[in-house]
């Protein structure tokens, strides 16, 4: 998901519209703002879609007035998978014995099912599907005093992945789980200030970055004080996820003060030097192959082509979460060059294979085309292993490479060779020098390792996973 607020501006619709805009990628399905005025109070619009279809006329943003908002996109990763209902688009909104908050999360809360069992238990009552809807009972339940001081205790009894921008009548408030597991940043633009998911979302409305928030941080953004910071949760080395940089955010955000485009390509890089091969073309799997391949091409010397076009008009295949439309998706949105194809040995440089669907459509489609080889160079390791944290990957038995090797996998999709980077050379290509440190490890990358920072309490509840 993609969250964004502001604070101190004249209409915080139009620049939270904007922001989400600019944050689509992280979520294709549903979208809500809330603002605050004096006269009104709170004003809120949850709308199933993309931003540009719902949050753009004149009417929409006249019943958005106010100077203060928050907004954010949806993936669905918990919650009513796959069927969005609007009960589950947020931001969440909640009125207090202190006033109202409505909150934006992205993330996954991992032990949400326990929380709501005894929640309702204690007779609260739950509106959505959703596990973000969580913190909004537990800030019920607190005996804060302030809204910030509620979301403080109701956050501490809250695991998993959170990155969260709320806000009151008068504060705009951004926090992060103790791991930094999801990104957020913060901007300021004149007076007034910004959060967002990625820095990107800070561009499309003119603000400068300052920094990051950081892991286990909490920002409360009021016009009179400014931005006061403080550090609620037990501290821990930050996990940030890994995956950010491979695929999740924009090449053009800044992650960790690196490009994400010059990560990307870093990666391409490391992959060919790491597992070479003799070829005519390197080829992206648009888009989010692209920095990747062009690294690729760069360290081998291979031309760069783009030997597969995308439809602009498509989003990402994955986010469609039913299995049929996401078969459909691969040649909805990708179509095969031909004439530059045809008789050629083409390297496929793509940034993940999760069930194999892409990878197998790509090739049958490239080789129809008449290849004469192809080779998978693939940006991130094995996705061996579920992601628990707010990335949408299906059950263990559906990751291809949780039930094969590289060769079965290869073999599988009858391709000339396939090749993932190694978990090394993915830490050395996102700056760290000396790989992974394995005692320690600098990042989230459970997905590929199945070293869960944060245990899934729920999954293992149910017997998911031990
Ligand atoms: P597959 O087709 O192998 O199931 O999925 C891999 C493709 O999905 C890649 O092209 C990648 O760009 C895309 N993708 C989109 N969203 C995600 C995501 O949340 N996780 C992963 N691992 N891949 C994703
Ligand atoms: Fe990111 Fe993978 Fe960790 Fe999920 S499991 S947070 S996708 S690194
Ligand atoms: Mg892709």
């Amino acid at each position: 998901c993609g969250v964004f607020g502001v604070i101190g501006v004249t209409e915080a619709s139009n620049f939270v519209a904007l922001g989400l805009h600019a944050l689509q990628h992280r979520g294709q399905e549903a979208g809500g703002i809330v603002t605050h005025d004096p006269e009104n109070g709170f004003n809120q619009a949850r709308r199933m879609g993309l931003v540009r279809d719902n949050f753009t006329s004149a009417d929409m943003m006249a019943q958005l007035p106010g100077g203060l908002g928050i907004g954010h996109v949806r993936y669905s990763t918990a919650g009513s998978k796959g069927q969005t209902a609007i009960r589950d688009v947020q931001p969440f909104f909640g009125e207090f014995s202190m006033g109202g908050a409505a909150i934006a999360h992205n993330g996954n809360i991992t032990n949400a099912v326990a929380l709501r069992r005894e929640l309702i238990e204690r007779g609260s009552i739950f509106q959505s599907s959703s596990d973000s809807e969580c913190i909004i009972h537990l800030m019920a339940r607190s005996m804060g005093r302030s809204i910030p001081d509620r979301m403080e205790e109701a956050l501490r009894k809250v695991e998993g992945a959170f990155s969260v921008v709320a806000m009151t009548d008068s504060a705009l408030i951004g926090c992060r789980d103790p791991l930094g597991v999801r990104p957020l940043v913060l901007g300021k633009l004149g007076d007034s200030w910004v959060l967002a998911s990625e820095t990107c979302a800070l561009d499309i409305v003119g603000a400068d970055f300052i920094r990051e928030i950081a892991a286990g941080e909490m920002v409360v953004i009021t016009a009179t004080s400014g931005v006061q910071s403080h550090f609620p949760f037990r501290t821990a080395k930050p996990r940030f996820c890994i995956f950010e940089h491979v695929y999740f955010s924009r090449p053009d955000s800044i992650l960790g003060g690196r490009s994400v485009y010059e990560t990307r390509e870093a990666i391409g890089r490391e992959l060919a030097k790491e597992a070479p091969v003799d070829a005519d073309l390197v080829c992206p799997v648009p888009d989010s192959g692209t920095p990747a391949a062009i690294g690729f091409s760069l360290q081998s010397g291979i031309p760069y082509a783009m030997g597969i076009i995308r439809n602009q008009y498509m989003g990402r295949t994955f986010i469609e979460p039913s299995e049929q439309i996401r078969n459909m998706g691969v040649r909805l949105k990708l179509n095969v060059n031909r004439a530059l194809i045809r008789g050629k040995r083409v390297i496929l440089v793509d940034d993940s294979v999760v069930r194999g669907t892409t990878s197998q459509k790509i090739k049958e489609m490239i080789l129809e085309a008449g290849a004469a080889e192809v080779h998978f160079r693939i940006a991130s390791p094995p996705t061996q292993w579920p992601c628990f944290y707010g990335v949408d990957t299906p059950e263990r038995d559906k990751l291809l490479a949780a039930t094969m090797t590289e060769d079965e996998m290869r073999d599988h999709l009858g391709v000339d060779s396939l090749k993932f980077i190694s978990l090394d050379g993915l830490y050395r290509a996102v700056g760290q020098a000396q790989g992974r440190d394995n005692a320690s490890p600098q990042y989230c990358d459970a997905c590929f390792s199945g070293d869960y920072p944060v245990a899934p309490s729920d999954m293992i509840d149910r017997g998911f996973v031990t």
